[in-house]
């Protein structure tokens, strides 16, 4: 079994499809060198063998590579023409992490390794550098301090360990810059750091290159089972046993003088879509420099170059003299980028996020990956991809990730509010939307408010959890490439990064721009699209959905074969729902209807009534109030199946709990306040989600069920006076037993003929029943002999299959979903395993009976990617989900057909 594969020199031992087994950087390392793009020569050791480092540990593993590793070396030594450990012509490697997936900053690398007291002279002496082989040293021995020797700040406030010694040094030196160091003073951090070394952990700093690169590699194979990178795991579902390969590659510099520079590029716009070739780099520097955003870096391009100015404010003469293109400072060496960077797209057929390095006027491309995008740059780029004709339709559906839609059907802010708005600052537009929130400075605070905006000085792979938390996401430092920037674009969320004119303090917890501090908990907002960060709270408003969006929408229903319809309680709700797409209504709750202020109180007067005959005079109250509701949600979705679902709640839900309203109440029914108490005591249940609910309050008090149907009917026949059809479809709910259903069946269809009767006039409509108590499932054929139509309520058929209540799981779920013993929220996502038997098997039970059957599910899967997939599979007519998540629904319901 081979362990460790090699590449560099245009050819490679792997290739990009290898990505399980050589993590997703190994292969494309191995396929750029294959298909000639200059990569600095090296190997990668294979994600198995992370999984045997986890079983056997250490020794064993590494008796199992020492030879290929070792032959590995020899062969970046001949083709660098170079040696590892040797002091007149050393070869220094970088270590790195790369899962079959991208997980940005998640786990641990280590660059410059091979150095030592000797190596470095010898650096020094080839290089003709001193400066830069002893900054090179002073990096390795700080991040190999911190990687593999665990040298961390002690909590939270503290600053670094090797940090600290390099503020004490600027400050005892008058100096602000890391670039202003000397050599002794890099020297004199060398000797510091290694003492730091020797305190902290008892052992001195390892001088052997191949003890430090076995060291590392052991690092990076620890870093998979890191706090961090549990937790990206566990947020994006990337199970434990995959394992990180660890990538070995010949170090290459973009700080060995003026003739040299570093940077990171996309070949198209990550925020927007756009295709223009756009990204940053810095002369005389390292890749995490410009990550990391201690210095301003530059624009690639020149088109790129003036795009920043204008939004920093900068005139022309200022940029072109203090930050060129590298169009315009390497021309010849931007050329061969360009053509590097179209030839690498054009070979993945997707945008690609490329780091490269020129050291000493020869460029390096270090690393391609499909690059991470927003909603909307994601919708732009598959549209635009496959009108230039390098994907197809059905590709070009699958590059569509059905949540990532969400981000563009959020609310954006209200231009009328934006007027007044007071801009204090504006930063990089580093990820569009809209946020506004209370200050929080420190990421393990973010929940400390409902919405709190993060702002930091610049963010960390420590601050994730944090970050997913915050609405939006504000750094002082760092450009369009910086952490911040790069993990918010890939969540989605709103960020403005490199705000260089805001003044952070941690301790203080402030934020001053322009002389006015703003404090912990003070309202911001952030306008993501243009870097404009505005004082106080702004409003927002729905968004516009753009062309590419309503293209990728009409190529979806050209795949879909299932349906998608809405669960909408209102003709606002139904009219956005329509917008988006909504092929019909799957489900109505009635009772929501009932919740505001006029009408609950005739809706506890029908509660509370005595006799039959006092329910049925409050029932006329409530019927013109249900008959409107019905008429307004019938003429949004003209021509459209509405699916209306009887009553379906506990009774006491409505009922006063309060002393204050239960007098109230007793006063304008003119019955004394004992009365009241009685019935809400009586109406009192233990597990009410179990009690009495759904069809047993129609079965119990007929007149409900009656008076529900004739609003409906009556709503029916008054739209199509106006000539505007509607197709009613009424649903009964919680069914158990076959009788259940026959006995509503029989009052809503005597109550219709009674109404035919009355006004001279018909329509059409179906009476089914919903799938949501399992006994049902499992009689479905009898029930199918009867009922016109299925929906499944995957919510109560998820809390009675799993025996866990709607209401109370809360409590336990989270620690459930923490350690293991469940996957996912049953109740978020559909569990094909159980409840999915239950659905397949009572649909199949059904048109057993009636072969076409119209079968749809109405519980809160129905927008979830994965459960509507499952929805197909089954041969469900459709899914009906909230409005929001139509497009979504309809996205997957094509691509599940390809
Ligand atoms: C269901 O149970 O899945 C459903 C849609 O009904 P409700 O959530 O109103 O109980
Ligand atoms: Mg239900």
């Amino acid at each position: 079994k081979t362990r460790v594969y090699r590449f560099g020199n245009k050819v490679a031992d792997g290739n990009s499809k290898m990505k399980n087994l050589l993590g997703g950087k190994g292969a494309n390392l191995a396929e750029m060198s294959a298909i000639g793009i200059p990569v600095p020569p090296g190997f990668t050791i294979t994600t198995e063998v992370c999984t045997e480092y986890n079983l056997l540990g250490e020794v064993a593993v590494i008796d199992m590579i020492r030879d290929e590793v070792e032959a590995s070396i020899t062969n970046i030594e001949t083709l660098m023409g170079t040696r590892f450990g040797d002091k007149d012509n050393p070869l220094l490697v970088s270590v790195r992490s790369g899962a079959r997936v991208s997980m940005p900053g998640m786990m641990d690398t280590v660059l410059n390794l091979g150095l030592n007291d000797e190596v470095v002279l010898g650096l020094a002496k080839k290089t003709n550098n001193e400066q830069f082989a002893w900054d090179s040293y002073r990096r390795f021995i700080q991040m190999y301090g911190g990687v593999v020797l665990g040298m961390k700040p002690a909590s939270k406030d503290d600053i670094d360990p090797f940090e600290e010694i390099m503020e004490n040094l600027k400050g005892k030196r008058g100096i602000q810059l890391d670039t202003e160091f000397t050599v002794q003073d890099l020297k004199d951090l060398v000797y510091d750091f290694k003492e730091a070394v020797k305190k902290q952990t008892g052992h001195s700093f390892p001088t052997n290159p191949w003890e430090q690169l076995w060291g590392a590699i052991i690092a990076v194979f620890n870093s998979w089972n890191g706090d961090r990178a549990v937790y990206y795991r566990n947020m994006n579902g990337y199970p434990a046993d995959w394992g990180t390969a660890v990538n070995v590659q010949a170090m290459v510099y973009g700080n060995m003088g003026n003739s040299s520079a570093t940077g990171v590029c996309f070949t198209r716009d990550a925020g927007t879509g756009e295709n223009v070739f756009n990204g940053e780099y810095l002369i005389n520097a390292q890749g995490e420099d410009v990550v990391a955003g201690v210095r301003t870096p530059q624009q690639i391009t020149v088109l790129g170059s003036k795009r920043w100015a204008e939004l920093a404010q900068i005139s022309e003469e200022d940029r072109k003299e203090n930050y060129p293109s590298l169009e315009e400072v390497m021309p010849g060496l931007f050329k061969e980028l360009d053509g590097y960077q179209q030839k690498l797209e054009k070979h993945y057929r997707d945008m690609q996020d490329m780091e490269f390095t020129i050291q000493e006027g020869k460029l390096w491309i270090l690393q391609t990956r499909n690059g991470k995008r927003t909603g909307a740059g994601m919708v732009k780029i598959a549209m635009d991809l496959l009108n230039e004709g390098l994907i197809d339709e059905k590709e070009a559906l699958l590059r569509i990730e059905p949540n990532k839609l969400d981000e563009l059907l959020h609310p954006v802010f209200d231009p009328k509010a934006l007027k007044r708005a007071h801009v204090i600052a504006q930063g990089l537009p580093a990820s569009p939307g809209a946020a506004t929130g209370k200050i929080v400075f420190f990421a393990d605070e973010a929940a400390k408010f409902k919405n709190s905006i993060l702002v930091r000085i610049e963010t960390s792979p420590e601050d994730l959890e944090g970050m997913h938390i915050a609405k939006g996401i504000l750094t002082a430092r760092g450009g369009m490439t910086s952490h911040a920037a790069v993990v918010a674009r890939g969540m989605g969320k709103c960020c403005i990064s490199g705000a260089g004119a805001l003044k952070i303090n941690y301790k203080a917890r402030t934020l001053t721009v322009d002389g006015h501090e703003y404090h912990e908990g003070d309202w911001i907002s952030l306008n993501g699209s243009t870097g404009n960060i505005i004082e106080g709270k702004v409003e927002t408003v729905e968004p516009e959905l753009s062309g590419e969006f309503a293209e990728i929408m009409k190529l979806s229903d050209k795949y879909a074969k299932m349906k998608v319809r809405t669960n909408a309680d209102t003709p606002k709700d139904a009219k956005i729902a329509r917008t988006f797409g909504a092929e019909g209504i799957g489900l109505t709750r009635t009772e929501h209807m009932f919740f505001e202020v006029d009408r609950i109180k005739a809706m506890r007067e029908m509660i509370l009534a005595d006799t039959v005959k006092g329910r049925k005079q409050a029932l006329q109250d409530l019927l013109p109030m249900q008959r409107s509701d019905f008429e307004g949600i019938f003429e949004a979705m003209e021509g459209l199946p509405v699916t209306i679902r009887l009553l379906d709640p506990p009774l006491h839900e409505f009922v006063p709990h309060q002393l204050a309203t239960q007098k109230e109440l007793a006063e304008e029914m003119h019955i004394s306040l004992q009365a009241v108490k009685n019935k809400v005591a009586e109406l009192e249940e233990f597990n009410p989600m179990l009690g009495h609910r759904g069809c047993r309050l129609g079965n119990t008090y007929p007149e409900i069920t009656e008076m529900q149907t004739r609003a409906i009917i009556e709503a029916a026949l008054n739209l199509k006076e106006r000539g505007i059809i509607c197709k009613p479809e009424i649903m009964v709910p919680l069914v158990g037993t076959v009788d259940e259903f026959i006995a509503q069946e029989c009052i809503i269809r005597e109550t219709a003929n009674a109404i035919f009767e009355e006004r001279n006039d018909k329509v059409e409509y179906s009476v089914g029943t919903m799938i949501e108590v399992p006994r049902a499932a499992l009689l479905a054929d009898k029930i199918a002999e009867h009922a016109d139509f299925f929906s499944f309520g995957t919510n109560d058929l998820t809390q009675m299959t799993f025996g866990y209540s709607r209401d109370d799981a809360g409590k336990f779920l989270p620690i459930y979903i923490q350690k293991g013993i469940l996957k996912v929220d049953p109740f978020e996502v559909l569990d094909q395993e159980g409840v999915g038997q239950l659905v397949q098997l009572g649909t199949e039970r059904g048109r057993s009976i009636k072969p076409n059957l119209k079968v749809g599910i109405c519980g809160e899967h129905g927008g979830e990617p994965s459960s509507v997939e499952f929805c197909y599979n089954t041969g469900m007519n459709y899914v009906s989900c909230s409005p929001y998540r139509v497009p979504i629904a309809r996205l997957v319901s094509a691509q599940a057909t390809i």
